[in-house]
């Protein structure tokens, strides 16, 4: 798992999710915000140890 720091689209608090880092590929997960307990839509790529490109929404 990889920790990552974002800002909740939702509540706006700094919040830290963890991403699944098995496959290298293409990612879309939908996560709850620690603080205000809504969905967060999370696309995600990940390669060569690192996330290559992280985008989030919140999920109606
Ligand atoms: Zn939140």
């Amino acid at each position: 798992m990889f920790k990552q720091n974002i800002q909740c689209p939702n509540c706006n608090k700094a919040i830290t999710i963890l991403l699944d880092i098995n496959n290298q590929t293409f990612n879309s997960i939908i996560r709850k915000c620690e603080l205000c307990f809504k969905s967060i839509e999370i696309d995600y790529y990940f390669e060569d140890n690192e996330i290559k490109t992280l985008s989030y929404n919140s999920k109606k």
